[in-house]
């Protein structure tokens, strides 16, 4: 594709050659392996003399489309698919780290990523520091001489803080540190971290990428050498994306900036309409001029995501009831979904931790996340106002 080929445009066209039966959408290639003609073609694909399929746990042409996209998409070098966002994040930092490394980490991240640093590592002799996402300007009193990766999500999970990605890549670079953003809420439609200096972007494909609440999917991309690395450990560990979620990853993708479109679109009216009513303590959208860091997300986003915060007035109990009241939003760990799904992550997803441990990471007890879909704007609108009227 030529250099100025536009987003939309790359996310269709980018796909794989036709084969023998001039399919115009890339068919699905359920095979475990490949085979070759002779020893000597064998040898030489084993060899890496030639590129050509060996085995699916290695690559595959689903995987390889679903990949290639993803680099075109987000301007990376190279890539690898793997069968979930936690795999993806799980098997870079296994294969980028050694016992005795230190990692920094943005406090905020990911329940199960925060499990990676907190319960696993230790075990393997890697250390982990948080910084708050509100002071980058710490970063300087935390980097060890053996501090490896910086770490970041941005816009943050739940708390939509927003990370200055010129400024976390100027600190890397000074400090020779690896910088990896996990780019899950934006998509590269929104915000394109390699760009602004990141060395490899991470994604839950799971989340908007697929878009539909369908597969389970992640996915790497950035500088050739660091992808090298990660594909090795990967090629040897198996955490490999089956080909059939990468062939519907890669349709999904087609529709990725119609969506991501409308997703923000809906999730801009409807913070700019629930802003105002009265069991709201705090809302929190990013391309809201309340937004804290609204300069910044204008700066780095194309739009402000499909994720709305809310603080409710009335704590655990306003939450629970909050929920309750929903008769069209869902109720379900996901997110980037087609449907609108409200979390109350207090009583769920961190009810096992402190309260002061909630709060360390930006989850208070009336704190309700919202993933807007793509209803009706006026219909999720609706629900979610008459289900805020219950908790007053
Ligand atoms: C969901 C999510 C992940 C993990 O992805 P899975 O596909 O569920 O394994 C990682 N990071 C962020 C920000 C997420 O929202």
């Amino acid at each position: 594709m030529k250099s100025q080929t536009k987003f939309e445009t790359l996310a269709i066209r980018n796909q794989l050659e036709r084969s023998q039966f001039a399919e115009h959408s890339v068919p699905l290639y359920l095979t475990s392996s490949f085979v070759f003609e002779e020893a000597e073609h064998m040898r030489a694909a084993f060899a890496e003399e030639e590129e050509r399929n060996i085995y699916s746990r290695f690559s595959n042409p689903n995987n390889t489309e679903f990949v290639n996209k993803i680099c075109a998409l987000e301007a990376g070098e190279a890539g690898y698919a793997f069968a979930s966002g936690m795999a993806a994040i799980f098997s870079t930092f296994a294969a980028l780290l050694q016992s005795g490394d230190h990692v920094l980490s943005c406090r905020s991240v990911f329940g199960s990523t925060h499990a990676l640093f907190t319960k696993y590592f230790p075990k393997w002799g890697i250390e982990t520091t948080y910084f708050d996402a509100n002071h980058l300007d710490s970063l300087a009193d935390l980097v060890k001489p053996n501090t490896k990766i910086l770490y970041a999500e941005t816009p943050t999970n739940p708390a939509l803080d927003i990370l200055d990605l010129e400024v976390l890549s100027t600190f890397a670079k000074k400090h020779h540190l690896l910088l990896l953003i996990d780019n899950c809420f934006a998509t590269p439609y929104l915000q394109q971290p390699l760009k602004w200096g990141a060395d490899l972007v991470i994604h839950s494909a799971t989340k908007l990428i697929d878009g539909q609440g369908r597969v389970l999917g992640g996915v790497v991309a950035g500088k050739e050498d660091l992808v090298r690395e990660i594909y090795l450990f990967a090629r040897n560990t198996g955490p490999a994306l089956s080909p059939f979620h990468a062939w519907v990853l890669s349709k999904s993708l087609e529709t990725l900036a119609l969506r991501v479109d409308r997703h923000c679109e809906n999730a801009l009216a409807l913070a700019t309409r629930l802003q105002k009513h009265p069991g709201i303590q705090q809302l929190k959208y990013p391309f809201l001029e309340s937004h804290p860091q609204y300069a910044l997300a204008k700066k780095q986003m194309k739009a402000g995501g499909n994720i709305i915060a809310i603080e409710l007035k009335g704590g655990i109990t306003a939450g629970r009831k909050f929920l309750d009241a929903l008769q069209l939003c869902s109720l379900s760990a996901n997110l980037g979904d087609s449907r609108t799904i409200a979390t109350h992550p207090a009583s769920t997803t961190h009810s096992k931790l402190s309260e002061a441990d909630r709060m360390e990471v930006g989850i208070s007890n009336g704190l309700i996340r919202i993933s807007v879909g793509l209803e009706h704007e006026e219909d999720i609108y609706q629900d979610l106002f008459q289900a805020l009227d219950k908790t007053l």
